[in-house]
């Protein structure tokens, strides 16, 4: 319960590795506001977050939607007075090499995966400027090291984020607010189920320890970053990925 009395917010935290993220932080006793554009389980998901004794929030944001970023990041300030913890979880693929790949599968990744991480930042940001304290935690990949044939827009997207993560956390640290990413190599969700089982066999084989990682995993990763002890890791890259890339 060491982040009791903490306020979090996580994108896409109805799925995947932002769910987990979600439980995790509400575990831990942080209160937990999540966006999510799929509302089908958003609301059993706050009760069972309720159940665990924190508040929880469930705001309909897509992160590409620019007033909706305003109001829903606006809405989890005015009710909950403030904002500790911001993992920027929300993501998305559209495999293609390049030769073959459309503007709209570029940029659609990129306003999601990048645009999206600044513009819910920026508005987080400012409240954590002013409260002198922060903890900032951006989902990005093991691609975005490594690259991927086929995942150019994704691992520049990605790229980009250690970037943002980077300057990030020299603008903030003089406030106290720290700013980590997290790079997930293959992790079992929604985006690695299209992997064919030729891929999948391909992957096993070039990760030292075996098997494809669990959301819960990195979600422990996240919960190390943003415990209020971990003030003086800023500007790092932590990779959860089974020993894929050293
Ligand atoms: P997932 O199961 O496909 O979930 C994607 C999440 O992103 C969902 O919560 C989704 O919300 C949200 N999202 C996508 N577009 C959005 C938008 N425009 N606005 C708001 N939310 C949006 O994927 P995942 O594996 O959990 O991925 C989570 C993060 O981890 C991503 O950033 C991904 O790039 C990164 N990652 C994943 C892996 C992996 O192997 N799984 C590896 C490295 C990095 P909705 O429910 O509303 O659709």
């Amino acid at each position: 319960m060491r982040l009791r009395g903490q306020r979090a917010l996580v994108t896409g935290g109805l799925r995947g590795i932002g769910r987990s993220v979600v439980e995790t932080l509400a575990e831990g006793g942080a209160d937990v506001a999540f966006t999510h554009r799929t509302s089908p389980g958003a609301e059993d998901w706050v009760a069972h977050l309720e159940s665990l004794g924190v508040r929880a929030l469930a705001l309909p944001v897509d992160v590409t939607d620019r007033p909706a970023v305003k109001e829903g990041v606006g809405r989890l300030l005015d009710e909950w007075g403030g904002v500790e913890i911001l993992v920027n979880n929300a993501g998305i693929t559209r495999d293609g090499l390049v030769v073959r790949m459309k503007d709209e599968d570029w940029d659609a990744v990129q306003e999601t995966n990048l645009g999206g991480t600044f513009r819910v930042t920026r508005a987080a940001a400012r409240a954590m400027i002013k409260q002198k304290y922060g903890r900032v935690v951006n989902i990005t990949s093991v691609v975005g090291e490594m690259g991927n044939a086929g995942q150019a827009n994704y691992a520049a997207s990605k790229a980009a984020l250690i970037g943002f993560t980077k300057s990030l956390a020299r603008e903030l640290a003089s406030r106290n607010v720290t700013v980590n990413a997290v790079a997930p190599g293959f992790v079992e969700t929604d985006m690695t189920a299209a992997l064919s089982d030729g891929q999948r066999e391909e992957l096993l084989r070039a990760i030292p320890l075996g098997r494809i990682g669990r959301p819960d995993e990195v979600a422990r990763c996240v919960r190390f970053l943003v415990d209020p002890d971990m003030g003086y890791i800023t500007g790092q890259v932590i990779h959860v990925n089974g020993g894929l890339y050293m």
